[in-house]
């Protein structure tokens, strides 16, 4: 029996705020109790001018030399789904016990708009130089005291962040999740073959009112979809005309709840319970009706090298979708070595294949990363879902390592949370 799970030494778990100082200047800042995130430390900042920070002085050194990689999870809060936190730089800093002449940096700048969600930054160590940590002053990793978040909120926005945990040294599973949107013919006459030649399975999320009209999938294509062993799932009744943030309750019902019911008659009860939102956007109306029979919701989420599933309440995980559209291996390859050495996943969206040569080389360019990254996964949403929440897989009997609880570095229990899902060898 393997263990599914290693857990890497847990830097910091930020279960309690009063540890930390806040503070910046030329602004107003809080410890968020409205959107405060359970057992996390929770803050608000606006209107600053520069270096708003929270800072934890552990006032002894921690060697953090052995890890060469780094996870810094957060969770920015909207105030209505779409509002962003609205911040235009964010900078983690580890700083040596001598002081802040010497110290390491990760600088994001001008992330625009995080869209409200759990992100996860993955920065490499510099070995010698060539990492992604700016160095000042000649700082060591074996002698780190102080550890600062920076967020430069835009302009007067109020930014509300929850700090979930900084980690080091784990490893983790990378996934890439092929969807398909809208139900176009194509999914069945040129994604399933192509994929299906891999040996792997993609969701196709399908619009129910539309089965059978022109360049769109009839029931029968769907079903021989799903007896493949592909996902069929939600992506609502109609497309709504703009979405779903606009309708009222019986309208959402309609667009969500009747055709879940639908599909899990027809007999995709594999994978009616993954949602895909029309246009990829939402609101907490659109969320919580979502939630009341789906396990995942895929929106559209950017920038792609934080986007992570956000566990909500309730064990709905919201999925960070990005739109494939026609583009091929060589366009978009950058970004997805950078998830997979992240040890993140990566979910592809495309819609109706209008160049098959496209497609053909983004698949072979992740079937040859699969070489490289040999614990990388490929594969649909229902399997990247069974994965993510912890279900036994066809080769394992049971876990021996329990999803909530492992030793941290001085061998206490904490929480871990399931977004930090990660897998051993
Ligand atoms: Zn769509």
């Amino acid at each position: 029996m393997t263990a599914r799970i290693t857990l890497g030494t847990i830097i910091e778990d930020f279960s309690n705020v009063a540890l930390w100082v806040l503070t910046g200047t030329g602004a107003t800042h809080g410890t968020d109790t409205i959107y405060h995130k359970e057992g996390n430390a929770s803050v608000w900042m606006q209107n600053t001018t520069a270096n708003m920070y929270i800072q934890r002085d552990h006032g002894s050194l921690v060697d953090m030399s052995a890890g060469d990689t780094i996870f810094v999870h957060f969770h920015v809060h909207g105030d209505a789904g779409l509002t962003p936190g609205g911040i235009t730089t964010m900078r983690i800093a580890f700083i040596e016990d001598s002081g802040v002449t010497k110290y390491f940096q990760f600088a994001f700048n001008s992330p625009g708009s995080l869209a409200e969600g759990d992100y996860c930054i993955a920065v490499k160590k510099p070995a010698a130089t060539g990492g992604r940590w700016d160095v000042t002053g000649a700082a060591d990793w074996s002698r780190i005291r102080y550890v600062s978040l920076f967020v430069d909120p835009f302009g007067t926005d109020t930014v509300k962040i929850s700090w979930l945990g900084i980690r080091m040294g784990y490893s983790a599973t990378p996934w890439i999740v092929l969807t398909c949107d809208d139900g176009f013919t194509t999914d069945y006459t040129i994604v399933k073959p192509l994929v299906e030649s891999y040996g792997w399975h993609f969701s196709s999320y399908v619009i129910l009112s539309k089965f059978g009209l022109t360049n769109l999938m009839t029931r029968a294509q769907c079903d021989a979809i799903y007896g493949a062993g592909h996902d069929i799932c939600n992506h609502t009744a109609t497309h709504g005309a703009g979405g779903l943030i606009a309708l009222d309750q019986s309208a959402l019902a309609a667009e969500i709840d009747t055709p879940y019911e639908t599909l899990m008659s027809y007999g995709y009860t594999r994978s009616a319970k993954h949602f895909a939102y029309p246009y990829g956007s939402s609101n907490s109306t659109v969320v919580d009706a979502v939630r009341i029979n789906h396990l995942t919701g895929r929106r559209f989420h950017t920038p792609d090298m934080f986007a992570h599933p956000d566990l909500l309440s309730g064990g709905q995980y919201l999925i960070p979708g990005k739109d494939i559209a026609e583009a091929n291996w060589a366009t978009r390859s950058a970004e997805i070595i950078e998830a997979v050495e992240a040890g993140r996943p990566y979910f592809c969206t495309w819609h109706q294949i209008t160049n098959q040569a496209n497609l053909e080389s983004m698949l072979a360019g992740i079937a040859a990363l699969q070489t490289t990254y040999p614990t990388l996964r490929v594969g649909s949403t229902s399997e990247y879902y069974n994965w993510l929440a912890g279900f036994p897989e066809p080769d394992e009997v049971s876990k021996d390592v329990v999803f909530g609880d492992a030793s941290d570095s001085v061998g206490t229990l904490v929480p871990v949370k399931k977004y930090l899902c990660v897998t051993g060898a």
